[in-house]
C-alpha cells in the first residue's frame, strides 16, 4: 500500500524561526530598536493561558520584545478599548494581538476593529480581511498563513490545482480560501450545510480541513496523490488516553494522500510562527523597510 508524506511542520517552522532571527538584528541596525508585540489577554481561560504564555516564550526566544497585559476576567469594555488605544500609539509596539475567546460581556469585533491594522498581526481587523479579498498587501490570519507556506513548500505553484477548504470561520476558512484563490486554484469552500461533502472533497487535490470534529473525513474521501492539511485539532480519550485529533481520518488518509500533515506536529507549530513572522513584516513596514524574505 501507498503511503503518504507527514508534513512536518515543526521542522518548516524551525525553518522560518531561523529566517526570523537573521532578520531581528539587520533591523535593530536600522532602527536602533527590536521588533516588538504586544499581546492581552482578558481572563483566565486555561487553554488561552497556554497559547499566550507560548507566544510570549517564543517572541523571547527569536530575540524580540515582549509586552504582555493580562487583565481581570471582569474588564470593562472602555478599558480594554483604551488599552489598545495606547498600544495603537506607542512606536515600541508592532503588533498587537487580543487573544480570542473575549469573556462573553465583551464586544470582540469591537475591540478587533479597534487595533490598528497596521499591527492586527493576527490579521483579523476587517481592513486586513478586505485587503486579502482584495488582492491589497496586508497581515494575513497565522494559520491560514502557515497553511499556504506548508502547501507551497510541499507542491511548488499551486496554479490550477482544485483546493477544497471545509469550513467557513472568519479565523480560517475564510482567509485560507481567499489565499489559495490568490494562488491561482480553484477553490470549493464547503459548511456544515454542504452537500455531498465526500464527493466535492474527492474532486480536490488539496484538502484543508477547519472543521473542529474528531476525523470526520474519511480516508477513503482522499483522492489518490492529493495534499492534505489538516488544522483541526479536538481532545478525545482512546483508549483511557488523552489525545489530540485531526478533522482527518488520518492512518486511513496515508493510504490515498500523496501528503499530509500530522495532528499535533503539523499546522500548529506553523501558527505560532506564522505570528511571529507577522509581527517581523509588520514591524519593517511601519519603519518603511523592505521586508525580509
Ligand atoms: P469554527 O467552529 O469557527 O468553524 C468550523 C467550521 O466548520 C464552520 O464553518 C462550520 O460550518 C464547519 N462545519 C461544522 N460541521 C461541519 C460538517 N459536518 N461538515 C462540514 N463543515 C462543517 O472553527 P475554526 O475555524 O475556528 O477552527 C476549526 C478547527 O481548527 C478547530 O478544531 C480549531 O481548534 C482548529 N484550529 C487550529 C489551529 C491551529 O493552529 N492548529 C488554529 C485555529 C483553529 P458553518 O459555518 O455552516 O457552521
Amino acid at each position: 500500500p501507498m503511503s503518504a508524506k507527514i508534513i512536518d511542520g515543526k521542522a518548516y517552522a524551525n525553518g522560518l524561526a531561523s529566517k526570523i532571527t537573521a532578520a531581528v538584528p539587520s533591523f535593530n541596525t536600522a532602527t536602533g530598536r527590536l521588533p516588538g508585540l504586544a499581546v492581552v489577554l482578558v481572563g483566565s481561560d486555561p487553554a488561552s493561558e497556554i497559547y499566550v504564555r507560548s507566544k510570549v516564550l517564543k517572541t523571547r526566544e527569536l530575540g524580540m520584545r515582549s509586552f504582555e497585559h493580562i487583565l481581570p476576567s471582569d474588564t470593562k469594555q472602555e478599558d480594554l478599548l483604551r488599552l489598545v488605544t495606547d498600544l495603537n500609539a506607542d512606536d515600541a509596539v508592532d503588533g498587537i494581538l487580543v487573544q480570542l475567546p473575549l469573556p462573553k460581556h465583551l464586544d470582540e469585533n469591537a475591540v478587533v476593529s479597534a487595533i490598528d491594522p497596521s499591527k492586527d498581526v493576527d490579521g483579523l481587523h476587517p481592513e486586513n480581511a478586505g485587503r486579502l479579498t482584495a488582492g491589497l498587501s496586508g497581515l494575513i490570519s497565522c494559520t491560514p498563513l502557515g497553511c499556504l507556506m506548508l502547501l507551497q513548500a510541499q507542491l511548488g505553484d499551486l496554479s490550477g490545482l482544485d483546493a477544497i477548504v471545509v469550513g467557513r470561520s472568519i479565523l480560517v476558512g475564510k482567509p485560507m480560501a481567499a489565499l489559495l484563490l490568490r494562488a491561482n486554484c480553484t477553490v470549493t469552500i464547503a459548511h456544515s450545510r454542504t452537500r455531498n461533502l465526500p464527493d466535492k472533497v474527492r474532486q480536490a487535490d488539496i484538502v484543508v480541513a477547519a472543521v473542529g470534529q474528531a476525523e470526520m473525513i474519511k480516508g477513503d474521501w482522499i483522492k489518490p496523490g492529493a495534499t492534505v492539511i489538516d488544522v483541526g485539532t479536538t481532545r478525545v480519550e482512546r483508549g483511557g488516553k488523552k489525545k489530540l485529533v485531526g478533522d482527518v481520518e488520518f492512518e486511513a488518509a496515508m493510504q490515498t494522500a500523496a501528503a499530509i500533515t500530522p495532528v499535533p506536529g503539523g499546522v500548529g507549530p506553523m501558527t505560532i510562527m506564522t505570528l511571529m513572522h507577522n509581527t517581523v513584516v509588520a514591524a519593517h513596514r511601519r519603519s518603511r523597510l523592505a521586508v525580509p524574505q
